[in-house]
């Protein structure tokens, strides 16, 4: 539970990677011929090659290893491995605690706290400051063409930051980091237009916790 706590946590607070997406025409023929291998569906191969169970654990932070990945001078009991705390000689602090309110809505079973969670990215997005720039290519998802696979986040050339000026500009409702500069009540209501279906009592104690 507590790397998910960190794991929501990271998503809430760091706003600078709390995106929208924008999708744009999909790319050429021409570009797609180029990651025609991506495009391939997945095919259950006829040998399989098992590393065995991932169940090597790192004496000193706990992280789970094949026994195959330890030190080359390790001795099987215990092992000793280097790629992820480099043998006990990195040591990370643990993150702080989320705030009260938000440790709840990570933590909580009431209804405020599951569509809290369901709709976790969402409220993300609302809170941003940017949103991304991408060329994102939506065909690779296509059913009809490609069959069922998991979702695939397929972009051609950079990923960058949509940020514009910091006042929207006349007749046009202020969003992302404009919002920022009003004052809370106008933010919130602004929110929930453009995201009705969340929940305006979440949506303002998220505010409160970040402005
Ligand atoms: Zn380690």
């Amino acid at each position: 539970m507590d790397l998910m706590v960190h794991i929501y946590r990271y998503v809430i607070i760091n706003l600078s990677n709390i995106f929208n997406v924008f999708s744009d025409p999909p790319i050429s023929n021409q570009s797609r011929r180029h990651f025609g291998a991506a495009r391939r569906n997945y095919h259950e191969p006829h040998e399989h090659f098992d590393l065995g169970p991932m169940n090597a654990i790192c004496p000193y932070c706990g992280a789970l290893h094949w026994m195959e990945e330890k030190l080359s001078d390790s001795s099987k009991s215990p092992p000793h491995f280097g790629m992820c705390c480099d043998d006990g000689k990195v040591q990370l602090p643990l993150l702080r605690a989320p705030a009260r309110e938000l440790q709840d809505l990570l933590q909580g079973e009431d209804a405020q706290c599951r569509e809290f969670r369901e709709k976790i990215r969402q409220y993300n997005m609302a809170l941003a400051f940017t949103s991304l720039g991408a060329n994102v290519d939506l065909t690779v998802n296509d059913p009809r063409h490609h069959g069922r696979s998991g979702w695939v986040f397929q972009i051609q050339g950079q990923l960058y930051h949509r940020s514009g000026a910091l006042t929207a500009p006349d007749g046009t409702p202020p969003r992302y980091a404009q919002l920022y500069f009003y004052d809370l009540h106008v933010a919130l209501q602004q929110r929930m237009h453009r995201n009705s279906n969340l929940r305006e009592d979440t949506m303002c104690t998220l505010q409160r916790l970040i402005t």
